[in-house]
């Protein structure tokens, strides 16, 4: 009898993996079901391509219309998948409506996380992870005026680069005492942050959100520390939470997101989980991790599909993201940690610059600003767990790929 297989998420995750169930040659019955009302599409460009006109919203699907039809995948948009029947083997869906489904890949995703203060109704208040709150936020800064953006995080600091090409005048606030620490170490974050300055972003750190004010439109904001701005536009980006309710409501396992195994499996057997849900044993990081990336949402989407028709290999990817900031490109590869010893290559001053993170002589982990070649090469370094001499990373000379060559290899990353 035809099997069926059920992915819900209908984001990069979902996309690739049902390509890959037709690619690796299921030719059971496909069906993606997606809680919003667009086929696929790329969420990076939300807040740089298409806020600053570059990219029509259209322009960013992961695949074209024709290809569903094509390939015999059914879409179910604008459906919200409730509950899965584990033991019936169905996806329950709302209106009452289900699906009979032999195995079931979640891709759930991230929904943005609301600080708990008075004002998020207002009109002009926004928080960014669709391509419709991307449009009513490009409609904003359009008209123009003083855009406060709360949260100095990835989402923060590319739109407030956005918003400010688009001739606003922008603020954020940083509950931290510096932007992008956490992600990108203490040194860089501030090298950044006083670039952004320089461009003419004001940024107030240590300060958290304590109340949006307005009438029925936004008109200011106030933070903890008594520091008050006025706003015509506020977005919200002070991080996300896993969408775990369809998978708790089932009764699968959960530990910061949907626990996997290395083959994308969760704790109840046929139901598969991949992209920012998934918290997942990762051998290059040599622990779990759960990535809210662009590229882990597409090549473990890849890998739960494999998994899925009996191709069973581990994930194994050297976690790895970009940032463009204005003009500033950043790339992170590996899982730097603030504990890390640093090798510097190139001067932070020249905006063109890599750091090196090392772990008990190991590399672990890479970030370069301007530097996406050095970014490309450490990946693989990284992968192979390499001993790199200080000296010769630190030298922006040396071509890193011989480095892979000379140095010795290990198995096994220290904790
Ligand atoms: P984020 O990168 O985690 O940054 C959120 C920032 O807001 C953090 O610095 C956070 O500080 C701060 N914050 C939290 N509560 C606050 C408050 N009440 N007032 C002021 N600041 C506050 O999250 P995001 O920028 O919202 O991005 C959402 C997700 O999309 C993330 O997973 C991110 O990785 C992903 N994303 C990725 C890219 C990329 O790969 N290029 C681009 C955009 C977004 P604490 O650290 O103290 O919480």
């Amino acid at each position: 009898m035809t099997e069926t297989y059920v992915v819900v998420g209908a984001s990069l995750a979902g996309a690739r993996a049902v390509e890959t169930l037709r690619t690796e040659g299921f030719d059971g019955r496909v069906v993606l079901v997606g809680a919003e009302n667009h086929l696929p599409y790329d969420r990076p460009p939300l807040s740089k391509e298409v806020i600053l006109g570059h990219k029509q919203p259209g322009e960013t699907l992961i695949h074209p219309a024709e290809f569903y039809s094509d390939n015999d995948i059914e879409l179910l948009l604008g459906a919200w998948a409730t509950r899965i029947d584990t033991h019936g083997g169905r996806v329950e869906l709302d209106r009452g409506r289900s699906i009979a489904a032999d195995k079931v890949l979640l891709c759930t995703g991230t929904t943005p996380r609301r600080p708990d203060v008075p004002g998020l109704d207002l009109d002009g208040v926004h928080f960014l992870r669709t391509v419709d709150d991307s449009a009513a936020i490009r409609d904003k800064l359009l008209a123009g005026g003083s855009v406060v953006i709360v949260g100095g995080g990835l989402i923060g600091i590319e739109l407030a680069a956005s918003a400010l090409a688009l001739g606003n005048d922008v603020t954020v606030l940083e509950r931290e005492p510096g932007l992008l620490r956490r992600v990108l170490g203490t040194r860089i974050g501030d090298r950044l942050s006083r670039l952004h300055s320089e461009n003419g972003i004001r940024i107030r750190t240590n300060a958290e959100v304590a109340r949006i004010e307005g009438d029925h439109h936004v008109r200011r904001v106030h933070t903890m520390d008594g520091f008050v701005v006025e706003a015509d536009v506020v977005v919200v980006g002070i991080g996300v939470l896993p969408a775990i309710e369809l998978a708790r409501d089932s009764g699968i396992d959960l530990d910061n997101g949907i626990v996997v195994d290395e083959f994308c499996e969760t704790s109840v057997p046929n139901i598969y989980a991949a992209g920012d849900i998934a918290n997942h044993p990762n051998e290059v990081a040599g622990e779990r991790i759960r990535l809210e990336h662009w590229q882990n949402a597409q090549n473990q989407g890849i890998a739960a599909a494999r998994s899925m028709v009996g191709h069973r290999e581990p994930y194994r990817d050297v976690p790895w993201f970009w940032s463009d900031q204005g003009e500033t490109n950043i790339q992170v590869a590996g899982r730097p940690r603030a504990t890390d010893d640093l090798v510097w290559r190139g001067d932070p001053e020249s905006m063109e610059f890599s750091v090196f993170h090392l772990r008990h002589g190991v590399l672990v982990g890479v970030v370069g600003v301007n530097r996406r070649r050095d970014v490309r090469m450490a990946m693989s370094l990284i992968d192979k767990q390499v001993r790199p001499e200080q000296a010769l990373l630190a030298d922006p000379a040396v071509d890193l790929r011989k480095i892979g060559d000379s140095q010795s290899v290990v198995r096994g990353l220290p904790q």
